[in-house]
């Protein structure tokens, strides 16, 4: 038996609770993990709460962890026990033990911790389908980055400093705004208090931005909009304030012909080479030390309600992980 968090129905932070689960032996295919850390991720908030559905009930959440390779199924050669692996998918990760198939893990570089791995595989990898797929940022991009101070928010003012871009960020207090600023951005609005799109307009000489990243939803529809050039890139990753309602597309080309994509990293990681490829990127940077995984709030496993309460009530920067 090893303990879990589990949800047995949709809900607030109260339905995550501590249970006790049997996995029965790694099946073909398969890898039996031991975490070493858990990361916590804002889908995880979506799961819970059933804005994302979940496969089955009940239900172990969490995308993202590190772990020592405890057990190998059949026809399985890339790893072996002992090897210390991470992932970002699939869902299951809030255990002390878990199952998941090895065509989903990497194996972490020696000078990457178990922490910072766990840290950074969802938040690290999105960063760089942001980035270097969805729209290819360089030095000629000025770009918005909304909730600049989260996991997401850290790692792309570093990634998109290194790249050379103008970043604007936004962020919900003064802190969050310095620490922003440290991590490479550009300029930031405190979007609590000032009006970001009017903002935006003033910072770029009225010009706007090439690419609005907003992981915002709700909120900030569609004041992200007007804060594109003609032709800009709206890229809606995420839905912190809720989901952005069914819109007329004509608003689009009222705004300037803009383009929009709603991106997920499980599409730009679906085959192993592009999960290879993205982990092994975003090694590199860590490795290097261009980009600085700020794990900035660690909680035991069994204290996963709080960690949800903490980054739902926006008292979190960077990122969170639990540890087993
Ligand atoms: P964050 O650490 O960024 O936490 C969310 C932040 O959003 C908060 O800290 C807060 O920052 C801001 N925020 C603004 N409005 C609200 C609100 N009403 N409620 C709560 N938070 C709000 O989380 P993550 O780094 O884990 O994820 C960031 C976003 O990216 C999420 O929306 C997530 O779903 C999305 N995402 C999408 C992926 C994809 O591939 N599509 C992959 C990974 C993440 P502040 O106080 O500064 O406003």
């Amino acid at each position: 038996m090893v303990h879990a968090i589990r949800i047995h129905s949709y809900g607030g932070p109260e339905e995550l609770k501590w249970d006790s689960i049997e996995l029965p032996a790694p099946g073909p295919g398969e890898l039996l993990l031991r975490h070493l850390a858990v990361g916590i991720n804002y889908i995880d908030t979506y799961h819970r709460t059933g804005q994302y559905p979940v496969p089955d009930m009940p239900a172990v959440i969490g995308m993202e962890g590190c772990g020592e390779v405890i057990a190998v199924g059949e026809g399985v050669s890339e790893f072996k026990t002992g090897d210390r692996v991470a992932y970002a998918n699939p869902i299951g990760s809030y255990a002390e033990e878990r199952l998941i198939p090895a065509e989903r893990v990497v194996k972490v570089p020696d000078g990457i911790s178990s922490e910072q791995a766990a840290a950074m595989m969802l938040q690290g990898m999105t960063v760089r389908y942001l980035l270097n797929v969805t729209y290819k940022v360089g030095p000629e991009t000025t770009l918005l980055f909304h909730a600049a101070a989260g996991g997401v928010g850290l790692i792309a003012c570093q990634w998109a400093k290194h790249l050379g871009a103008t970043i604007i960020g936004t962020v919900g207090s003064e802190e969050k705004a310095e620490l922003a600023k440290k991590n490479g951005c550009t300029h930031t609005i405190n979007y609590r208090t000032e009006n970001f799109a009017e903002r935006v307009r003033e910072l770029t000489d009225g010009k706007g931005v090439d690419v609005v990243y907003d992981s915002i939803g709700q909120d900030t529809y569609p004041a992200s909009l007007d804060c594109l050039r003609p032709l800009g890139l709206w890229v809606s990753f995420g839905a912190a304030s809720g989901p952005v309602k069914a819109f007329d597309i004509g608003i689009l080309s009222k705004k300037g012909s803009l383009y929009a994509t709603r991106p997920t990293l499980f599409t730009y990681t679906a085959k192993r080479e592009d999960l290879l490829a993205s982990a092994n990127d975003l090694f590199d940077l860590v490795s290097r030390g261009i980009v600085n995984i700020a794990v900035n709030q660690t909680y035991p496993l069994r204290e996963a309600a709080q960690a949800h309460r903490d980054l739902e009530a926006r008292k979190t920067t960077g990122s969170t992980i639990l540890i087993p």
